[in-house]
């Protein structure tokens, strides 16, 4: 079959969970047998959010191509269970940059270069890119920022012609808005709807659905006024109601009938989709049957959209063992070794966070000295791994100033040091140890339980690794390296025998753990957890 395009805007206001919606209608539609994906057009001008902090952006997501892309393609992954590429996350940079290129080698053959033709037409290329490669049936993609944002204004042009070009059935247009409600009015307003629409066709761009983000039920009359005034059916007009959990949002859709609207606008077969797994999991994450608490402890930690990955990973593997996974964020910057034993001794288990630069990571070594010495479960993702490495160098070989040497270029014990081929890159942008790895996996270690198997591929984004010059130092007094890079011999996981369940890994499993998949490190770090919990329990019904 012919691919078919759906574009998702937003209006009114940003935040409205557009990513969420995107990956919703994806799993509808693959749930009936379609082969989907989502797409995320960036329009701002970093070439991709590996350069931005994660203040300004949150987490940034990483694929197996080795793409440093926009968190929603997390959500991508775990709704769908498919792996994104590159082609799946364009940014305004990224498409300015191969223009730009493009014209420094001629291809324009003396023609101005222009927004329109030129930056447009590589917007289309990139979104039928996806289409092209015959992988899919439907190709979906979004597009950030809110319409009438200046930035947005050749996205939306791109959309209007794909849509001329491809035709009626072939591609369609959903909008998402805000239906605000106003309390002293005791009222639902459909104005800012109707002008974000307006806003919309100013661009040439009708709208086929409306997807309404709501507090409240939107009423059967507030939908027929919303179609009259926005040149939509009313069964295109879906509301889309503020939910507990970002994963009863297929359902929600599915209860509006997004999907049939869909489906029928695109001239598609549509049937009940196979939610059968998907509501499996739902029930266990909804009806647990213990809980853990588990310390999350980073530099971000106010901030949810910064662990993004980390957060979902935990839902699904607390699933998985059907208890709730309670997250204590605990800032390092403010944990010093007065206050550790009262925010870390009630808990269950420890993660220490990735991260970069030098705030905060004293707290993080202290933290991991105080799980080790004191048998709590700790799993260490890639900053965390390393910090591992330093505090067992410090604390257990007495090598005092251990350290890497992105935090102190002169330690005389550069545990973790920067790779070799890193030493003489000066650019920030996409140039870190990023995407997919082999990694080899030691018999009788933690990793090989928990993986049962010999190869693990995992995705990584770092610069510093752990220097093998003290390999044969650490692993004498006790902590063992588990996982090694097959080509290069780089160690990739770290673990303390002696330790209840104490582990570090270099890459980020996070990233690879959908509702499908649960990311077996996770899982067995959550049950670590629970034994753990019901031996304090048990000890402590023995104490009464
Ligand atoms: N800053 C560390 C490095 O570059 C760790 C990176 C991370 O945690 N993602 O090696």
């Amino acid at each position: 079959m012919t691919t078919k395009y759906i574009f998702v805007t937003g209006g009114v206001t940003s935040s409205l969970g557009k990513g969420i919606i995107a990956a919703s209608l994806a799993k509808l539609l693959q749930a009936q047998g379609y082969r989907t994906t989502i797409q995320k057009l960036d329009p701002y001008i970093n070439v991709d959010p590996g350069t931005l902090n994660p203040y300004e952006h949150g987490e940034c997501y990483v694929t197996d191509d080795g793409a440093e892309t926009d968190l929603d393609l997390g959500h991508y992954e775990r709704f769908l269970n498919v792996p994104t590429s590159q082609a799946n996350n364009v940014t305004t940079g990224r498409i300015y940059q191969s223009v730009i290129e493009k014209e420094r080698r001629g291809e324009f053959l003396g023609k101005t270069v222009q927004v329109i033709p030129h930056i447009t037409d590589e917007i289309k290329e990139r979104v039928q890119k996806l289409g092209n490669s015959g992988d899919y049936d439907i190709v979906i993609t979004e597009i950030g920022g809110t319409v009438g944002d200046i930035e947005s204004l050749p996205y939306v042009e791109a959309v209007r012609q794909l849509k001329w070009d491809l035709g009626e059935h072939n591609a369609i247009s959903i909008h998402l808005t805000l239906i605000p409600y106003l309390s002293a009015a005791g009222e639902l307003k459909t104005k800012p709807t109707q002008h974000s629409v307006k806003t919309l066709m100013e661009s040439g761009v009708m709208a086929d659905i409306l997807v309404c983000r709501t507090e409240h039920e939107l009423p059967r009359e507030l939908r027929a006024k919303l179609a009259k005034f926005c040149n939509v059916r009313e069964e295109a007009v879906i509301q889309s109601i503020d939910a507990s959990t970002i994963y009863d949002v297929p359902n929600l859709m599915l209860d509006e009938g997004l999907d049939t609207v869909v489906l029928k606008k695109l001239n598609l077969e549509s049937s009940v989709p196979d939610l059968t797994q998907w509501n499996a999991f739902l029930k266990r994450h909804k009806h647990p049957k213990g809980e853990v608490t588990i310390g999350l402890i980073g530099k971000y930690v106010e901030l949810q959209d910064s662990y993004k990955s980390i957060l979902e990973a935990f839902i699904h593997s607390g699933a998985e063992n059907e208890v709730k996974v309670k997250i204590e964020s605990i800032h390092s910057e403010y944990l010093n070794k007065e206050n550790m034993k009262f925010k870390l001794e009630h808990l269950d288990g420890v993660l220490v966070a990735p991260g970069f630069g030098e705030r905060g990571v004293e707290g993080k070594i202290s933290a991991v000295q105080y799980v080790r010495e004191n048998n709590i479960p700790f799993l260490g993702i890639c900053l965390g791994m390393q910090m591992a490495v330093i505090e067992y160098s410090r604390n257990v070989l007495g090598l005092k100033d251990a350290n890497s040497t992105e935090m102190n270029e002169k330690s005389t014990h550069p545990v973790i040091d920067l790779m070799e081929e890193q030493k003489s890159i000066t650019d920030k942008g996409g140039t870190m140890r990023l995407g997919a790895w082999n990694c080899e996996v030691m018999d009788d270690s933690i990793a090989s339980k928990v993986y049962k198997t010999k190869n693990i591929k995992e995705r990584h984004r770092h610069r510093y690794e752990f220097n093998n010059v003290y390999k044969e130092q650490i692993e004498a007094a006790g902590m063992k390296a588990t996982g090694f890079n097959p080509n290069t011999g780089l160690v990739e996981i770290v673990e303390l025998p002696e330790h209840p369940w104490f582990i570090g890994v270099q890459y980020h499993p996070e990233y690879k753990s959908t509702v499908a998949n649960p990311h077996p490190l996770f899982v067995a770090f959550v049950k670590a957890a629970l034994n753990y919990s019901n031996k304090k329990k048990g000890v402590s019904m023995a104490q009464k």
